[in-house]
C-alpha cells in the first residue's frame, strides 16, 4: 500500500502502558464529561481544572479540596503526566533548552528565553517537519508526526515545573509569552495546536493572554485567517524571500501558496492595527536574500500591512548550504526597512553555547544514542 508509509509516519503515539485516561489536553467540556461519567457534579470539573492548570498538580492525592475517596477514584481512572526531559541544558545567557521525550519515544525541543521584561517559551507543534526549508535544521530530520494537544501543552507544563511557576503568578512571570516557533508547522496541525492554545489561554488556569501568544507559519495561506478568527493570537510569517523564484527554493511551501496569496491572507488577518502588527521573519543569508534591493522589495511587498520585520542572523549547522550575512549587510538591510516606517530589530542570537539551531539538540541525542549502542555491542 503506497499510503501505508505515510500513515505510519503520522501515527499517533502508542497508548500509555496502563489504561488510565490522560487529563492533560482535555478541554473543559471533555473534562466535565469525564467527571459526569463518574457521577460527579459539574463544579468538580472546575476544581480539577484549577488543580491541574492553575496549581500544576500532578498527583490526585494533593488535591485537598476533593474528598479522599474521590481522589482515590480519580487516581484509578485518570493520569496527569508530563513529557520526560531527555536533555535539559542551560546557556550562559540564561536560555534553557529541553529535549522532551513522549510516550512513543519521539522527541521534540522546547526553549525558554528569559529577557528583562518577559520570558518566552518556544514550543514545538510537530515531531520533525515536512516543509524542508533549506536553512532550517529540523527539515533534515526524517520522522514526522503531529504532536497531540496534550504534548503541546505538556511542554508548557514541564517548563513551568522546571521554573517553579505554579500556581500561575498574576504578574512578573518567567513564562509570560508563548511562541509556536519550535519544530513543525503549527498550521499543518491546526486542531491540536488550537486546542492547546485555548487551554493555555483559559483565565482560570495557565492564563496566558492571546496578546502574548504568537503563532508562526511558513505560509499555509488558507489557514491563516481562520486561525486569526478562532484564536486571535499574534501572527508571525516566516517570509525569508521577496520573489517567488527564490522563495520556491528556500521555503518550498511557496510553490503551493505563492507570495501574492500569502500576502492576501496576511492583509485579511482579523484585528490588525498598529498595536497588533504581523511579524515578518526574515533569516539573513549571505548573498542570497540580503541585498539592499531585497530590502526595498520587502517594504513594497508589505506596504499597508501593520507590520514589523524581525531580521534573524542565520544560525549555521553542520552541512548547512548557507552562511550568515555580514553585520554590515544586516545593518544596511535593517536601515532600509526602518526608514520605510517598519520596526526592523535584528534578533540577538541566544543560547548558541548549548546549540541554537532548532532541531540540533534532537540530532545530538540521536547521535549520542547511536554511539552508546555501538559501544554496547
Ligand atoms: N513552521 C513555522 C514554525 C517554525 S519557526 C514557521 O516556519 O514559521 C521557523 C523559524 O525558525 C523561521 O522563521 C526562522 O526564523 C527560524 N530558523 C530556522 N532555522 C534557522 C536557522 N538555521 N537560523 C536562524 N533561524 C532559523
Amino acid at each position: 500500500m503506497s499510503s501505508a508509509g505515510h500513515a505510519e509516519i503520522f501515527a499517533p503515539p502508542a497508548p500509555a502502558e496502563d489504561d488510565r485516561i490522560e487529563l492533560i489536553g482535555l478541554d473543559r467540556a471533555e473534562l466535565a464529561a469525564e467527571l459526569a461519567r463518574m457521577g460527579a457534579p459539574a463544579f468538580r470539573a472546575r476544581q480539577l481544572w484549577h488543580w491541574i492548570y492553575h496549581r500544576g498538580a500532578v498527583d490526585f492525592a494533593a488535591m485537598t479540596s476533593l474528598a479522599k475517596p474521590f481522589r482515590a477514584a480519580l487516581a484509578e481512572r485518570y493520569a496527569i503526566t508530563r513529557p520526560r526531559a531527555v536533555l535539559d541544558r542551560q546557556s550562559l545567557d540564561g536560555t534553557r533548552k529541553w529535549l522532551l521525550g513522549f510516550a512513543d519515544g519521539q522527541e521534540a525541543e522546547t526553549v525558554h528565553i528569559p529577557e528583562e521584561d518577559r520570558g518566552t517559551l518556544c514550543v514545538s507543534s510537530q515531531i520533525g517537519c515536512t516543509l524542508t526549508c533549506r536553512f532550517c535544521h529540523t527539515g533534515t530530520q526524517r520522522l514526522v508526526r503531529n504532536l497531540s494537544a496534550a504534548e503541546i501543552l505538556g511542554q508548557v507544563m514541564l517548563a513551568r515545573d522546571a521554573l517553579g511557576e505554579w500556581p500561575s503568578p498574576p504578574e512578573g512571570r518567567l513564562i509570560s509569552n508563548i511562541v509556536l516557533m519550535g519544530m513543525g508547522e503549527p498550521l499543518y496541525n491546526y486542531d491540536n495546536v488550537a486546542k492547546a492554545i485555548r487551554i493555555a489561554m483559559d483565565g482560570e488556569g495557565i492564563a496566558i493572554s492571546k496578546r502574548r501568544i504568537t503563532l508562526s507559519t511558513a505560509g499555509v495561506a488558507p489557514m491563516i485567517r481562520r486561525a486569526g478568527e478562532e484564536l486571535g493570537v499574534n501572527l508571525a510569517i516566516s517570509l525569508h524571500a521577496v520573489t517567488d523564484e527564490l522563495r520556491d527554493r528556500i521555503v518550498p511551501i511557496n510553490r503551493k501558496y505563492p507570495i501574492a496569496e500569502l500576502m492576501a491572507a496576511c492583509r485579511s488577518y482579523p484585528g490588525l492595527s498598529n498595536a497588533r502588527r504581523i511579524t515578518f521573519e526574515y533569516v539573513m543569508l549571505k548573498g542570497v536574500n540580503d541585498s539592499p534591493a531585497d530590502a526595498r522589495a520587502l517594504v513594497k511587498l508589505i506596504a499597508g500591512i501593520p507590520a514589523k520585520v524581525n531580521l534573524i542572523p542565520f544560525n549555521p549547522w553542520p552541512g548547512a548550504p548557507f552562511e550568515c550575512s555580514s553585520e554590515a549587510a544586516i545593518a544596511v538591510f535593517s536601515d532600509i526597512v526602518f526608514d520605510a516606517g517598519y520596526a526592523s530589530p535584528v534578533r540577538t542570537p541566544r543560547g548558541r553555547d548549548i546549540m541554537a539551531a532548532c532541531g540540533q539538540l534532537k540530532s545530538e541525542s540521536v547521535r549520542l544514542r547511536k554511539s552508546q549502542r555501538m559501544a554496547a555491542g
